[in-house]
């Protein structure tokens, strides 16, 4: 479903990311850890084409993110080639950016009908059933306001299937939430897990990771240390430093 093959990434002469190789399975979800600063959130703007990279290349169900082939050559992508690959994709972020002045239905089904061009009674029904299965078929009608951290999270979870992405990206989630709040919203990454979505999420929740993830991925300082299944990686680390960095956040 994804594939990074020799990525690097600078912002100006800041080298960020280095020979990044990973692939990512149909259905497979793979959780990405590591100190602060070490690259996952460059990573997965780069997947989502946020972000431009300097070596490599990155194909998302086939397509190639940020180039098109021309013959021999790679030649970047205009804008609504940009943003038609990016309809594949669904991300979600710490800071919810639900749209404050509209309802939790309305900030669903704006993408749909503006982008997708989707009329408003179908990208309203499917919203509908979007917001029940993240357990807010009573919440359509209220503003970001008037709902708690974890309910915005889990209406940015919905807009973003919305798009009927094949792809989710989560960029820590669960990290702007108050304890008591994390569990319903990994509650509802882990349903899409099991139903078979491909995701890829940066988050501190080893425990979570532990236990939904298929593959876990440490990065630091812009590379990719170890990777592997979850079980291996967390419980039994063939590297010093993913150890380390273990013991410190559990
Ligand atoms: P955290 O766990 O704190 O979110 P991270 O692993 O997501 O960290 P990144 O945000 O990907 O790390 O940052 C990787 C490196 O790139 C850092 O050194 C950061 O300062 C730098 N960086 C990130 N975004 C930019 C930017 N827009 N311009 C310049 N440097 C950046
Ligand atoms: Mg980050």
């Amino acid at each position: 479903a994804v594939e990074i093959r020799g990525v690097h990434k600078l912002y100006g002469s800041l080298h960020v990311l280095h020979e990044m190789d990973l692939v990512v399975a149909p259905g497979e979800v793979v959780c990405l850890i590591g100190p602060s600063g070490s690259g996952k959130s460059t990573l997965l703007r780069c997947i989502n084409n946020l972000e431009k990279i300097q070596a490599g290349v990155i194909k998302v169900f086939g397509e190639l993110i940020g180039y098109r082939r021309a013959g021999e050559r790679l030649i970047e992508t205009t804008k609504r080639e940009t943003c038609r690959a990016r309809q594949h994709v669904g991300m979600v972020f710490q800071q919810f950016n639900l749209f404050s002045h509209l309802t939790a239905l309305q900030n669903l089904i704006e993408a749909p009908t503006r982008v997708q061009r989707l009329p408003r009674e179908k990208a309203t029904e499917y919203a509908k059933e979007l917001l029940g299965k993240v357990g807010l078929a009573d919440k359509h009608a209220s503003y970001p306001a008037q709902l708690s951290g974890g309910q915005q999270q889990r209406v940015a979870i919905a807009r973003a299937l919305c798009m009927r992405p094949k792809l989710m990206l989560f960029d820590e989630p669960t990290s702007a939430l108050d304890p008591e709040l994390v569990g319903e919203v990994l509650d509802v990454l882990r349903d899409l897990a099991n139903n078979e979505m491909t995701m890829m999420v940066v988050t501190h929740e080893i425990g979570f990771a532990r236990q939904v993830a298929d593959t876990v991925v440490f990065m630091d300082e812009g590379r990719i240390v170890e990777q592997g299944p979850a079980a291996q990686v967390l419980d039994s680390p063939r590297h010093e430093r993913t150890k380390r960095f273990l013991e410190r956040v559990s």
